[in-house]
């Protein structure tokens, strides 16, 4: 068997550390180009060492001396800063796992895909914010991409061997996050805490508290759009508590194929590490007399603003998934430096969209990285106004 050369971006964040778990299992069968992280060197730096990793690359420039000092002897190479994370995904490697949090996730990706690799897409920003950059980046350097997030492994395991146009409508379900069953007029009173934990999934600060609000499921309705290219009429979003069933994909026959599985992201990880085989992966196997109930609901979208917003994202297209997700994700920093309450993150991102989408130029600017990063900017920019109007 072939020894693959595999990179892991995001590598000490919670997919970072499952794919970084699923490699450990199976030395033999990989070699480890890149590992990147952040702030945590200690991980980065330990488990550069154990998968024997080319290069470690911490995004923070201050920590490079830190970094170097703990793979001194390793003959693991040490490298900081984003112009070294770039360098890094233009590497040769085969497979690369994209799960930096946030809009900075979106150059490494691009630089991954510019070399040819398959990139394992767990990072929902770069989509959202510049799906047809991506897309046509992979399809100009005949580079693939494996969707990562359950729900869109789940469709995509679901269409193998199938027509589009036989497909009538994809489901993409929901957990309904932490506050599922909330009192609506307590939503506001909302902490940080409360809105960090997550009933089914382990995940990472940022995605668990976008479960809350949707907000999670709202960029992955336009992750869903690009990736399989439905129109947005086609794609519905299902409250199901269990989280249980990913996904299910209608056909023009009736049928519904409904992807189950455990909420464990090493399926939807190691899923796409393997593809196109199937390989075993240390996941639980589902015992559905016991769990004896699966139960759904539509999504209300009074608790839930963030799915009108989406939809209204998609209605414009252009830059408008640049312009969400920056907003989107500065609204989240004011919730969590506790600037902002949880139920104003929705309006802060409402605000922005209006306040971009009346200087039309910016919404319809040609998807190039540049102008992608630029409207970022601005965007992030108009959302730290108006967070502090509201808080002020
Ligand atoms: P985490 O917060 O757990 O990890 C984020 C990773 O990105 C860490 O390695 C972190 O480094 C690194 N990082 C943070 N900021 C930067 C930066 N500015 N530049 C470069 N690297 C940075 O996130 P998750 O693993 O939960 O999520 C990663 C991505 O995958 C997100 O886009 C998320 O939406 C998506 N996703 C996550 C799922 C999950 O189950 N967790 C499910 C589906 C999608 P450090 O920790 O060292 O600071």
């Amino acid at each position: 068997m072939s020894v693959r050369r595999v990179s892991v971006f995001g590598a000490t964040g919670s997919i970072g550390q499952n794919t970084v778990d699923l490699i450990a299992r199976d030395p033999d069968s990989y070699n480890v180009v890149a590992l990147t992280g952040a702030s945590n060197i200690a991980q980065l730096a330990q488990d550069a060492q154990k998968l024997n990793a080319d290069v470690a690359v911490t995004a923070d420039e201050s920590r490079l001396d830190d970094l170097r000092q703990l793979l001194k002897g390793t003959g693991v190479e040490a490298a900081a800063g984003p112009t070294a994370l770039n360098e890094a995904a233009a590497r040769p490697s085969d497979w690369v796992m994209s799960a930096i949090v946030g809009a900075a996730g979106l150059q490494p990706g691009l630089s991954a895909l510019e070399q040819g690799a398959t990139l394992a897409l767990a990072n929902k920003e770069s989509l959202v914010c510049a799906g047809k950059l991506i897309l046509k980046t992979a399809k100009d350097h005949s580079a693939r991409i494996l969707p990562v997030d359950s729900e869109h492994s789940a469709v995509f395991q679901a269409l193998i061997g199938e027509d589009m146009a036989a497909v009538e409508r994809v489901i993409i379900t929901a957990s309904g996050g932490a506050f599922r069953d909330w009192p609506l007029d307590q939503l506001e009173h909302a902490t940080l805490a409360e809105a960090s934990s997550h009933p089914n999934w382990d995940m990472g600060q940022r995605i668990t508290i976008d479960s809350a609000s949707m907000f999670n499921k709202a960029m992955e309705l336009i992750e869903t759009r690009e990736y399989f290219g439905c129109t947005p009429e086609q794609i519905e979003v299902l409250v199901h508590p269990e989280s249980m069933i990913h996904a299910m994909v209608g056909f023009n026959d009736g049928a519904l194929m409904a992807h189950v599985g455990p909420p464990d992201m090493r399926h939807a990880i190691g899923f796409a590490l393997h593809w196109p085989e199937r390989k075993t992966l240390p996941v639980e196997r589902l015992d559905l007399a016991r769990i004896g109930a699966l139960t759904f609901r539509a999504p209300d979208d009074v608790r839930w603003p963030a799915l009108r917003l989406a939809r209204e994202v998609m209605e414009r297209g252009g830059m408008a998934g640049a312009v969400f997700n920056a907003a989107k994700e500065t609204a989240l920093d004011g919730f969590i430096a506790g600037q902002l309450k949880f139920t104003q993150m929705a309006g802060v991102v409402e605000d922005v969209l209006s306040a971009v989408d009346a200087d039309q130029s910016h919404i319809d600017a040609t998807m190039t990285l540049d102008n992608v990063m630029q409207v970022d900017h601005l965007a992030r920019k108009a959302a730290w106004a108006q967070i502090r109007t509201k808080a002020g």
